[in-house]
């Protein structure tokens, strides 16, 4: 398709046509055998993609914000106690949503491009008790990576409850809902999960239920309540048809094609090659001369990665990496937005995606007078995929 530019930010991703195709199609009725069908799998696909084989799936019309808006206002009642492991935006984002439903939000925040480590994490949960603590798994402001698998079962340990914004990690990064103790976790369909925007799906534990269902307040956000979705999740996936609020059906047809896809590929393999394309663009980008934002390679992100600009250069370089045919995405961290950029490789990214990237780049730095020996990034990209 000429004219077309190679989308490569951290969410809406690049679809695959097989997805796209079930936009198209003519929408149904949400009680026709068909779609319940189609719903009933999707919500055991979750399961599947989630690694929460015993977890109680939701999947609502949404997107990001609404799900951790679900999980603010049904787990949350004033005056709990919440800490926020603060990676960057969405960390902020958590400690104001929870905050609205009346918990009293700490925040245990690390430098720029860093996290909390789990000696720190056991000091905070020491000097306070806590009902929920909260992670980002990948933070998209940053392109860090909190280590939920070790974070999440000391936050467990403490009798918290432990949620992770999966946003910009489910379906790339690692993560093994049960096995890590996570109580919910909640991702959107525009990122990894490669499907287009508009769909939050979560995952609650049997803890989480419990906590829910001990309220002595109603859930303050009638469309949130999941007294409101909890019985058409269940009747779906027994293969009957209910109503509370009308699903995205076209949406939930992409999403079945494309979690059978996920499925398909295997979990495994799909983090695996999340982890091998990021190697590959990180390789590239340091050969290049640029400097990365989180703090060290264990930190950093196999779903995106942040790059400072180089000396002499500045934002003008996203519009022309653009011109260059790859559209990345300018900084987010309100403290240094201005000082880099952002280049998501998640979902159906592949290795020529990863050297057209770092090739634009390379043209785009070249056009701003920056210099660096041409191919340096893509042949530091090829060795490393091609292991030398
Ligand atoms: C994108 C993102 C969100 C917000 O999702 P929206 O769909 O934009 O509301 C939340 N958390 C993280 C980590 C994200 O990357």
């Amino acid at each position: 398709m000429k004219g077309r530019k190679l989308l490569m930010i951290p969410g809406p991703i690049e679809f695959t046509p097989e997805v796209l195709n079930e936009m198209a199609r003519p929408t149904t009725s949400h009680v026709s055998p068909d779609f319940i069908a189609c719903f009933g799998e999707c919500l055991e696909m979750t399961r599947e993609v989630f690694l929460a084989p015993s977890a109680q799936p939701f999947i609502v019309a949404g997107t990001g914000t609404f799900g951790m808006d679900m999980v603010a206002s049904n787990l949350i009642e004033p005056g709990d106690r919440a800490l926020v492991v603060n990676t960057g935006y969405f960390g902020d984002r958590m400690g104001d949503i929870l905050s609205r439903y009346g918990a009293e939000v700490d925040h245990l925040r690390a430098g720029i491009g860093e996290v909390a480590d789990e000696d720190e994490l056991r000091e905070a949960l020491k000097a306070k008790e806590y009902t929920l603590v909260s992670m980002t798994h990948v933070d998209t402001s940053t392109a860090v990576m909190t280590d939920v698998g070790t974070l999440a079962p000391i936050a467990k340990a403490a009798g918290c409850l432990t949620v992770v914004d999966g946003v910009c990690g489910t379906a790339g990064a690692e993560c093994r809902t049960d096995e890590w103790n996570i109580d919910v976790h909640l991702t959107a369909s525009q990122k990894a999960v490669g499907v287009p925007p508009g769909l939050s799906l979560l995952t609650f534990s049997e803890d989480a239920m419990d906590k829910f269902r001990e309220r002595d307040e109603p859930v303050a956000n009638y469309y949130a309540d999941i007294d409101n979705w909890l019985p058409i999740m269940e009747a779906y996936e027994s293969r009957s048809g209910a109503y509370f609020g009308t699903p995205a059906v076209n949406l939930i047809y992409a999403l079945h094609v494309s979690l059978k896809q996920i499925l398909a590929e295997g979990m495994d393999e799909r983090f695996a090659r999340h982890e091998r394309l990021a190697g590959a663009f990180r390789a590239g980008a340091a050969a290049m001369g640029l400097e990365m934002l989180p703090a060290s390679e264990k930190e950093a992100a196999p779903t995106l990665s942040a790059l400072y600009y180089p000396e002499g250069t500045d934002a003008s370089l996203c519009p022309a990496i653009a011109d260059e045919g790859v559209m990345v995405a300018t900084g987010l961290h309100a403290e240094i937005k201005e000082e880099y950029f952002r280049v998501g490789h998640m979902g159906d990214c592949n290795e020529s995606d990863i050297l057209s990237t770092l090739g634009a780049i390379e043209r785009a730095l070249s056009s701003r007078g920056y210099t660096c020996s041409a191919g340096s990034g893509v042949q530091a990209a090829q060795d490393f995929l091609t292991g030398k």
